[in-house]
């Protein structure tokens, strides 16, 4: 196993599919948090969700098909590869494990900041890793009374602070914001319309030919 000596940052999401909202806010994060080890996590079975649409295969392969050409921006798959509901801070403690004592930093958006609180051992989560909320199109802070204490604690808004401890702080980060989304996709695929330049063209190439969303 290779040990990091240098700062992680992990994006994770269910990307079905990934498009240009997760890309352009992953290179911007990656690039403002001067991070050279930047790995997009897709969700094997998540646990927060009803269900995927695209089977976990499906979208592994999408993601990886969107970044061949950029490889700063690693797929980290370990999720996708396990048996079973994957949680967020079990993912955590595997990188964790691996990677001995440098800043983790999970990248999220607004809209899963805000949920956070129903996060399986979402307390624990702190003790793994450094939070960067990205702000999403027209998202709100709106957190529970026991999510605000917590965020309120961690705040800092310097990302050098980052780098001075392994985890436990919350810096917010204001990322370009697209109004795209994987639901919007699914729903115009599914009408029959073009998601054309919402997404990556060899994506939807291939979520033609595997017939997804349809
Ligand atoms: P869905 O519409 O199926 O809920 P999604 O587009 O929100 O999907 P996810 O895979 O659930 O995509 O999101 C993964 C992460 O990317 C989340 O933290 C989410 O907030 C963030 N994200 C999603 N869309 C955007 C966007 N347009 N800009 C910035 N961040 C985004």
């Amino acid at each position: 196993m290779t040990r990091s000596t240098q700062a992680i940052g992990i994006f994770g999401g269910t990307f079905d599919p990934v498009h240009y909202g997760h890309l352009r806010a992953a290179l911007e994060a990656m690039e403002m948090l001067q991070l050279q080890d930047f790995r997009l996590l897709p969700a094997g079975t998540p646990p927060h969700r009803a269900n995927t649409f695209a089977s976990a295969d499906h979208r592994l392969a999408m993601l990886k098909l969107a970044l061949s050409r950029y490889p700063e921006l690693q797929v980290d798959d370990r999720e996708v590869r396990r048996e079973g509901s994957s949680f967020m801070v079990e993912t955590l403690g595997e990188i964790r494990r691996e990677a001995g004592d440098v800043p983790i930093l999970m990248m999220i958006g607004q809209d899963a900041a805000n949920v956070l609180d129903q996060w399986h051992e979402w307390h624990r989560l702190f003790d793994l890793t450094h939070l960067v909320i990205m702000r999403r199109p027209e998202s709100k802070h709106v957190y529970s009374s026991t999510l605000f204490e917590q965020m309120q604690r961690r705040l800092v808004n310097n990302p050098a602070q980052l780098q001075n401890s392994a985890a436990g702080l919350i810096l917010p980060l204001e990322v370009t914001q697209l109004a795209i989304s994987s639901t919007g996709i699914r729903r115009q695929i599914h009408a029959g319309l073009s998601p054309r330049f919402l997404l990556p063209d060899p994506v939807i190439d291939y979520i033609y030919e595997q017939g997804l969303y349809a």
